[in-house]
């Protein structure tokens, strides 16, 4: 897994990371059947996760809205620019919409590809 990735497909990745936590939660829940109260409980709190990955999906689709559509320079697909900074959803390259940015929130390694879009 890359150290850096876009920040759109970090929450999708820990919003379905949420869905198979409930799950194996609620799974987990089956294995205590004889007593119906803490079966209950692992019921609920893989529900609780379901739900707030659901939540996340939700607020991902907000977020991507506010994003700037742009197109890559390096792979040439179009991806969405989070905030004045982010990566590249397809290879990970490092984007900015603010000139005056370049090379502060990445790594060094990263200031040398850094590139502006142009708007
Ligand atoms: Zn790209």
């Amino acid at each position: 897994m890359a150290k850096y990735s876009s920040k759109i497909n970090k929450i999708r990745t820990f919003a379905l990371s949420l869905i198979f936590v409930g799950f194996i939660v609620m799974y987990i829940g089956i294995f205590f059947r004889n007593s119906p109260l803490i079966m209950s409980i692992f019921m609920l709190l893989g529900v609780i996760f379901i739900i707030a990955s659901t939540g996340i999906y939700f607020w991902i689709g907000m977020l991507s809205t506010k994003a700037v559509q742009v197109v890559c320079p390096n792979c040439e697909k179009a991806t969405k620019v989070l905030g004045r900074v982010d990566m590249c959803m397809h290879c990970n390259e490092p984007l900015t919409l603010d000139a005056s940015l370049e090379g502060k929130e990445f790594d060094q390694k990263y200031n040398k590809k850094e590139k502006r879009i142009e708007q």
